[in-house]
């Protein structure tokens, strides 16, 4: 039976830890974890089997579901959706404001294991992973050429939290680092070593491109034939913030024609926009291409730290308190 006085709290997002767990339940919740069907995220669910397994829940921490205004009518009894992320392009904050509820991000959990993939990726297209391993698989001991990371130039697009965790890394390599950012802050530029230019000039300067914006209306393929056609033709893409952020089909002829070096790439256009699979099927197939399906985040360290802020900030919410300012992106109480 149900204790009237326990809070209802469910997880539709994978690995969510004991301790957090531990955390919501010496809070007042009982914690229920979605047992989604196989091979299947919270993203590819159903309003209607969301709205099945969400029946009764006070707080909803959430993976990449779409929080849109017709589930959260469904759902009168929820109160707060935490993401356990900090992208929330699939959170439509103003239904959360309408409905009256809170939506939050787990800000300060991940940053450092997506800028520790971002340097992984860097040195493993400049090292030539790919072709090392798959050469040393066929007996093929012959030497690819790798490139260094020390000394480069290296453009960040975009100057948040990951932003600036990948260019603290990049000193250690005594790297040149080119920022451009929609609003210039020069006290974290100064702290990091690095200075802001247009994007013409990192486009067109950096032997590493690398990417850290959110997906939206002014980001969406922000890196397309023109932004590729101006790069360097020894040039290397880094992608570990968000697949939409390039034009798939424009970077695959890109990389065909060699206009561009390679690619580090932890999110594809395909995993929001349906019809272009065959394009990231390409692409993972390049050898100047290292890939990895969108695991940036996927620390055991990092997803334990984000499930304890969300638990946090759902806790925060039931007891009737704010949760951090920076990590609330809706409230409608
Ligand atoms: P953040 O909000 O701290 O930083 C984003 C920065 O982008 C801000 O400084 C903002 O001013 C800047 N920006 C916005 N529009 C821009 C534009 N048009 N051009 C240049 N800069 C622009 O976010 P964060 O924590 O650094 O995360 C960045 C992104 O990384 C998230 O939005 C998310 O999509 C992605 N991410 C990916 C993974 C993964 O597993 N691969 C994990 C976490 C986050």
């Amino acid at each position: 039976m149900l204790d009237a006085r326990r809070k209802q709290v469910v997880v539709t997002q994978k690995f969510f830890d004991e301790n957090s767990i531990g955390f919501l339940a010496e809070h007042g919740c009982d914690v229920r974890i979605a047992r989604l069907p196989a091979g299947k995220a919270d993203g590819g669910l159903t309003e209607a089997e969301l709205v099945e397994i969400l029946e009764g829940a006070d707080g909803w921490i959430v993976g990449h579901a779409n929080v849109t205004a017709s589930l959260l009518k469904s759902l009168p009894q929820l109160r707060v959706i935490a993401r356990r992320g900090v992208g929330y392009e699939r959170v439509d904050t103003d239904a959360v404001n309408a409905a009256g509820k809170v939506a939050t991000i787990a800000v300060g959990g991940n940053d450092a294991s997506v800028a520790d993939h971002t340097l992984c990726l860097m040195l493993a297209v400049g090292r030539r992973l790919k072709e090392c391993q798959s050469g040393l698989a066929g007996g093929d001991w012959s030497i690819p050429l790798g490139s260094d990371l020390y000394r480069k130039t290296v453009g960040v697009i975009g100057l948040g939290r990951i932003g600036r965790g990948v260019m603290q890394r990049l000193s250690g390599f005594e790297v040149k680092s080119l920022v451009y950012s929609p609003r210039p802050d020069w006290s974290h530029s100064l702290a990091t070593g690095g200075c802001y230019v247009d994007m013409e000039t990192l486009l067109a300067e950096s032997d590493i491109v690398t990417l850290h914006t959110p997906l939206n209306a002014d980001t969406h393929k922000l890196i397309n034939k023109a932004a590729l056609a101006r790069m360097k033709k020894t040039a290397v893409l880094i992608n570990t913030s968000r697949g939409g952020l390039v034009d798939d089909a424009d970077l695959l002829a890109a990389l065909q024609s060699r206009q561009i070096a390679g690619a580090g790439l932890d999110v594809f256009q395909s995993e929001s926009e349906p019809g272009l699979e065959e394009v990231t099927r390409q692409l993972i197939g390049l050898p100047n291409v290292v890939v990895t399906p969108h695991v940036g985040a996927s620390t055991v360290e990092g997803l334990n730290r984000t499930n304890l802020i969300a638990a946090q900030c759902v806790v925060a919410v039931l007891e009737g308190r704010n949760p951090p300012k920076s990590s609330v992106i809706a409230d409608g109480r």
